[in-house]
């Protein structure tokens, strides 16, 4: 399904006066959508986004429901400096060379040059790392178990809002093991918190697996992914999780007396996701209307839209007792009494994606009910509307944002399944990696050369790999023996 190319961001936020289909160029959909629904707008300097109050809401959403994780699985948060001396960010060799090309420098203070130049953080492992160092001595001193929110810097040619931008939001958690077994059961345990978040409360299906070595995080011995599938077909990395051996310890010193008196150096993990999250949930699930939010995302889980034609204070009078009860309850719902009227009313709301519309009118109120409205649903279609008595609707919206959640996920999953497509011979695989024809599915023989070859020809390369499913022997790509199993797919 072969799409306009990714635009570039323009220098100043355009004005969005209607959002073109998403069917026919997901690009311009997706940054009209951005901008209208007020998620973002573009910074003075280029490639910064500024995260408007909604677009915040969202991820402070997410934000909250990875840290629950985090912590149920034992971590704590701290916070490290934004700048790394340059000296100490180049003694891990890969690492460095990984980052080079992407880091912001401060140069001067002031009105004074700096003897030494400081990174802007591309991420954290350097200063982390050399803090470790000076807090670890002994086997007792392990685990270290540390999460940072934090923005870092990245200078990224290209940008686009959420995807890529040169400051972003993200968590990082960083730990230290006395043993390799500890740090890789903590790198699997972290893939399946963010495969939690993406399904269960993003409503994103992905694929769980390890990258090939020529994707792999820099520095790291093994680094895991989870990958979404975005509807033009191209792939997109939502958090990864790294198995970073000694390597790390050996550049910043973690050493630590074990059990039998021997100095060791620690294993250490690292593992982020950022507020690209939000950008794959908004390419998955939003339609031709706007935007349509997971209810456990959404910073508004409902609006109450009072229909009123003239004056009609017994709608009003209603319309605020319910807001005031569902604000009772807990419930993150809005009453707009915008002097506007409600078909205008109906098209903004979905337009920001608010799973559920309350609409009461005066016909309404005399029958004792109110109307919800599905986000999820296409208009007309069967269960999109409903007739809620008004004394039931603090009850029924839980079980009504529950399944609007369910749906959307179903949705997608749906997608997924439709988009995975395994390849069994090599022209055909070249075909669908070149069409974008979704998540190709192949043994792989686990070579740079054949990834380097494919990318060359398809501008595809490896999402992630899992081990092989029995019966496989040759790689579809090149014919020689396959050692894994692997998703293709270009990518955001
Ligand atoms: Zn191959």
């Amino acid at each position: 399904m072969p799409q306009p190319e990714t635009l570039d961001q323009p220098e100043k936020t355009p004005l969005v006066k209607e959002v073109p289909p998403k069917s026919k160029d997901l690009s311009a959909w997706y940054n009209a959508i951005c901008y209208k629904a007020e998620l973002v707008s573009l910074a003075p300097v280029r490639g910064c986004m500024v995260l408007r109050p909604y677009g915040y809401g969202l991820w402070e959403r997410l934000q909250a429901a990875l840290d629950e994780r985090f912590k149920a699985t034992g971590h704590e948060n701290a916070y490290f400096p934004l700048l790394i001396p340059e000296s100490l960010l180049t003694r891990e060799a890969e690492h460095v060379e990984g980052f080079a090309p992407e880091v912001a420098w401060v140069t001067q203070g002031g009105n004074e040059v700096l003897a030494e130049r400081l990174a802007i953080r591309p991420t954290s492992e350097v200063i982390i790392g050399t803090m470790y160092a000076e807090w670890v001595h002994s086997y007792r001193d392990l685990p270290i178990l540390i999460n940072q929110w934090a923005n870092v810097m990245r200078w990224e040619k290209r940008t686009r809002p959420f995807l890529r931008s040169l400051e972003f939001l993200w968590q990082e958690g960083h730990t230290a093991h006395a043993t390799e077994a500890e740090a890789s059961e903590e790198v699997a345990r972290m893939l399946e918190v963010y495969a939690d978040v993406a399904e269960n409360v993003a409503g994103v299906p992905v694929y769980k697996g390890e990258k090939s070595s020529s994707e792999r995080f820099a520095g790291a011995t093994h680094t895991y992914s989870i990958e979404a599938l975005m509807p033009d077909g191209r792939a997109l990395q939502a958090g990864t999780s790294h198995e970073l051996g000694q390597n790390f310890a050996k550049a910043y010193g973690i050493e630590f007396s074990a059990e039998d008196q021997t100095l060791q150096y620690a294993w250490t993990t690292s593992w982020g996701m950022s507020w690209r999250m939000i950008g794959a949930l908004i390419m998955v699930h939003g339609d031709d209307r706007g935007l349509r939010l997971p209810p456990k995302l959404a910073p508004l889980e409902a609006v109450i839209v009072p229909i009123v034609k003239g004056p009609s204070e017994d709608v009003t009078a209603a319309a605020r007792e319910l807001y005031a009860t569902l604000k009772r309850a807990g419930l993150r719902v809005k009453l707009d009494e915008r002097d506007e009227r409600p078909g205008f009313k109906f098209a903004d709301w979905e337009m920001r994606g608010v799973p559920l519309r309350i609409e009461l009118g005066a016909n309404d109120l005399a029958a004792g009910t109110v109307t919800i409205v599905r986000r999820d649903r296409e208009r007309g279609e069967e269960g999109a509307k409903t007739s809620v008595p008004l004394a039931d609707v603090g009850k029924v919206l839980p079980e009504l944002l529950a399944a609007v959640g369910h749906s959307l996920f179903a949705q997608a999953k749906d997608f997924l399944a439709a988009h995975t497509l395994p390849a069994t011979e090599r022209e055909q695989f070249l075909r669908l990696c070149r069409d974008r024809a979704g998540m190709i599915d192949i043994p792989w023989c686990n070579r740079p050369e054949c990834e380097a070859a494919v990318k060359a020809e398809t501008r595809a390369n490896t999402r992630n790999l899992r081990p092989l499913e029995g019966g496989e022997t040759l790689c579809v790509a090149c014919g020689e023996p396959a050692v894994v199993r692997a998703y293709f797919a270009q990518s955001y």
